[in-house]
């Protein structure tokens, strides 16, 4: 099918952005990557009467240091993120989460503001943002505000962006020495979209003890699920076999998955706790423990 008829403009500064959206409201639509638009647009479940294509905007596309952590600029594609040293060297974790979008064309279009805004439950960026604690600048003519990752994402395909609003940045905070980080996930085909998937980050206290996990999931419900009980369960504790076994359990208990042609409700609770043991038994090897 071909999209329906809309206007089209290709904005070269985010002010001319911001006003397009002002003008148009919930009329518009933002064009990024097109990754997932473009197959909305064609498929006619998307009608804007507007499109703001933002592809023109330079100024959007960064990846620089703030605040002792790192802030990225929405319109980064995802490849230039995964293939950030600065990033490799910060948040290991988001590179190793890129490689599982897609496939490399996919990554080298889409970008991370458009992966974040487009909410899929199943995405891996919504999971490890969640995981470190990001903020999200949603900016608009003459004003702008900070999300945290864990707020934005309200449901499938629906986040806190409001009519006339651009996601401009993610800001990752600094993660604590002795910090380890890991993503793993289960998906039918490389490249498909996660069953599911899990984010942990462990930082161990000198005696090799736990003293801050952060542990988020993808494909097992509406949203990304931060599964604090489970970060509750490992605090204090030597990541043992019984330990792991427990915040496992607690993830997968937090979870709330779809049942459907790619697996029952009952089979993605068994993947979340098997590989939610993984993701912590891994990030806590790379913390230093054993
Ligand atoms: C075959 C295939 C496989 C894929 N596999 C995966 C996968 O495994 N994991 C995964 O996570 N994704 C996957 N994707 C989706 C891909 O990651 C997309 O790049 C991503 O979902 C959207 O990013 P985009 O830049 O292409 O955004 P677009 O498609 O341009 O936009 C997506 C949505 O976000 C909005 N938007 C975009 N940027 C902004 C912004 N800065 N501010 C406000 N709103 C904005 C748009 O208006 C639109 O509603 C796949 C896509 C394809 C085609």
């Amino acid at each position: 099918m071909k999209p329906p008829r809309f206007e089209y403009a290709a904005p070269r500064a985010l002010d001319e952005a911001l006003a397009l959206l002002g003008e148009h409201g919930e009329r518009a639509k933002v064009l990024a990557g097109g990754q997932s638009l473009i197959p909305l647009l064609n498929f006619r479940l998307a009608h804007p009467e507007m499109l703001v294509d933002i592809n023109r905007i330079a100024d959007l596309a960064y990846v620089r240091a703030a605040d002792g952590g790192v802030a990225i600029g929405a319109l980064t594609r995802q490849h230039v993120v995964e293939r950030s040293e600065a990033l490799r060297a910060q948040v290991p974790i988001l590179t190793e989460a890129c490689r599982f979008i897609g496939h490399a064309p996919i990554r080298h279009r889409g970008t991370i503001g458009g992966s974040l805004a487009h909410a899929d439950p199943a995405s891996e960026l919504p999971a490890v943002m969640v995981a470190l604690e990001a903020t999200l600048t949603l900016s608009r003519a003459r004003s702008t505000r900070t999300v945290p990752a864990d707020g934005f994402f309200v449901g499938p395909l629906a986040t806190a962006l409001e009519p006339r609003e651009l996601l401009t940045e993610i800001r990752v905070p600094a993660l604590p020495r002795r910090t380890g980080g890991a993503f793993v996930e289960m998906a039918r085909r490389a490249g498909d979209f996660a069953l599911v998937g899990v984010a942990a980050l462990v930082t161990l206290d000198g005696g090799g003890r736990c003293e801050r996990a952060r542990i988020a999931l993808c494909g097992v419900g509406p949203t990304p699920i931060r599964a604090r009980a489970a970060e509750d369960a490992l605090i204090g504790q030597a990541p043992s076999v019984s330990a792991l076994d427990e915040a496992a359990a607690r993830a997968a208990a937090a979870t709330s998955p779809p049942s459907d042609v790619h697996g029952s409700a009952e089979f993605r609770r068994k993947l979340a706790r098997h590989f939610t043991r993984e993701a912590i038994a891994e990030a806590a090897r790379r913390a230093g423990g054993s």
